[in-house]
């Protein structure tokens, strides 16, 4: 989608994203008024199949004019070269009909809904070509994981007029997967912005749909994967699997669902046959149900991170990787076994100290757990024969006692807290390891005063590549790539 204020900029950028795209939308509706009135020059310059859009702000275009001069522009340029025409569901104007048909341009039937899905939506589609040589094409906005079930269902209903093409997607966050899964939804095409603030709700570039989710390749039968959480969308996992599934040329796609309401999600991953999810923060815990058999990490931490099956719809197998995702990056460092009798301090009690503390204490090791809570940090501590403490003077002085391995578990260090230590008061002798959960950012205030106090450190994107690692397995029963995995280890922001 090319929404640039002047012609130059757009041709520069369809330029720019040449490799990853097969047909451009010229919006015309951004071009500065005199830029619109030259447009007609655009489709032989560009190069590539090109649709022509004016779109009115009701429909979320930025068209500043009456609608008899939005009707005239389009008349003007659309016998110029152009491959398509995209009008509204309601635009009643049979002499640019006429025009289109007379000049070979294919006309997109379009209505947007930028508050919801229509619970109606298969029969809009059906209803919106005006005959058979028009593709139909729906731009919705699912708030809710029920939402985004029945745009899936609606798309699975073949709407939009006997098999000719058509566009179906969801936009905003909870309707990210629709655009990746065009193929799967019958979609002709799936629209994406050249910057990465998108022209529409939940648009990426090009280079993000074709070389991370393999878009190109994505069939409409190719399994899906995923990972729920809320928020989501920040998520390193699609990277890590996408990356995988690409080195061992494994048909699947694995995709961040932005799940607000998880009861209403299952319907989803029934829809798209998901064999599975990784489980990220609130769900960890809510996700645990009659649907899911939870293995004995699940149990001791009280928590799932993993969710696989072997056919869907069906129940699910629950697994938490962060237990081992922890310790094994702490193997490495320790050439294979951890020290007995090791003395860990893990600050934060939350849901990924649980797995933190359960891991170290089955492994041997002392464990004080200092928390802002403290009634949180006697919880956690007394669930598996720990010590606990406050994350005040006296909790962070009884740390700093000949500590050999502190682990940094709380969400400070992150956005939107990325400039504060939460254990600033604690003083780093330079012979204890530090363990900072947090991965982005790669580098916490609290990992660069370790650093500076010469302690080596274990990042938490150590941590969550070695979670994914075995996720990865159970999701497609290979073994991530090694190299891959020392590729992706490299810190970075
Ligand atoms: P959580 O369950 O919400 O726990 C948050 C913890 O942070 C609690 O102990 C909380 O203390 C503490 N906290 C929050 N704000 C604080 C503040 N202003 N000052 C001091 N303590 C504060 O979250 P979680 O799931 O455990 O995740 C925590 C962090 O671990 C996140 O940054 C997450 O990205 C990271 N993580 C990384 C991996 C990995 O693979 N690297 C895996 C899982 C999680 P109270 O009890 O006092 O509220």
């Amino acid at each position: 989608m090319l929404a640039s204020r002047t012609l130059e900029e757009n041709l520069r950028q369809a330029a720019g994203q040449r490799a990853f795209i097969d047909l451009v939308e010229l919006r015309a509706d951004h071009l500065l008024p005199s830029e619109a009135a030259a447009a007609a020059s655009f489709p032989a310059k560009v190069g590539l199949p090109c649709i022509l859009t004016v779109r009115r702000k009701i429909d979320g275009g930025v068209f500043d004019g009456t609608e008899t001069e939005r009707l005239a522009l389009l008349g003007k340029l659309v016998g110029a070269g152009f491959a398509g025409m995209d009008v509204e569901e309601d635009l009643q104007a049979p002499d640019l009909d006429a025009a289109a048909r007379a000049a070979g341009v294919a006309v997109i039937r379009s209505f947007h809904d930028f508050s919801g899905v229509p619970s109606d939506l298969a029969q809009r589609l059906e209803r919106l070509p005006r005959n058979a040589s028009e593709i139909a094409k729906a731009a919705v906005t699912p708030r809710t994981s029920a939402q985004l079930a029945d745009l899936l269902a609606a798309a699975a209903a073949g709407g939009g007029g006997r098999g000719a093409p058509r566009v179906i997607l969801g936009m905003g966050d909870l309707g990210f997967p629709t655009r990746v899964l065009a193929a799967r939804l019958g979609s002709a095409w799936s629209y994406t912005s050249p910057t990465s603030q998108g022209v529409a709700p939940g648009q990426v570039t090009p280079g993000t749909l074709v070389d991370l989710y393999r878009f190109r390749s994505l069939r409409p039968d190719t399994p899906v994967f995923g990972v729920v959480g809320n928020p989501v969308m920040h998520s390193r996992s699609p990277l890590i699997h996408n990356r995988g599934y690409a080195a061992l040329g494994i048909d699947a796609v694995y995709l961040p669902f932005q799940v607000p309401d998880l009861e209403a999600f299952w319907a989803t991953a029934d829809l798209l046959a998901i064999r599975g999810l990784s489980v990220t923060v609130p769900h960890k815990t809510a996700v645990l149900g009659p649907r899911v058999s939870g293995d004995e990490d699940v149990r001791v931490i009280g928590a799932c991170n993993t969710l696989f099956r072997s056919a869907a719809p069906g129940p699910w197998s629950g697994a938490n990787t962060d237990m081992e995702g922890f310790l094994s990056p702490l193997r490495e460092v320790f050439d294979g076994r951890l020290p007995g009798g090791l003395r860990a301090v893990v600050i934060g009690a939350g849901g990924a100290a649980r797995s933190v503390v359960a891991a170290l204490t089955a492994a041997g090791a002392r464990v004080l757990v200092c928390n802002r809570t403290v009634e949180h940090a006697r919880g956690l501590a007394e669930a598996f024969g720990a010590e606990y403490a406050g994350l005040d003077a006296d909790g962070l002085r009884a740390a700093g006692k000949g500590a050999d391995l502190i682990v940094q578990t709380t969400s400070v260090g992150m956005a939107p807290r990325q400039d504060l230590d939460p254990a600033s008061a604690l003083r780093f002798r330079g012979n204890e390891l530090i363990y900072e959960l947090i991965y982005a950012p790669a580098e916490t205030p609290l990992v660069r005063r370790a650093l500076a106090a010469g302690c080596r450190v274990v990042y938490g994107w150590q941590m969550l590549l070695a979670q994914a690692r075995r996720q990865f397995l159970l999701f497609t029963g290979r073994e991530y790539p090694r190299d891959l995995m020392d590729a992706l280890a490299t810190p970075s922001d």
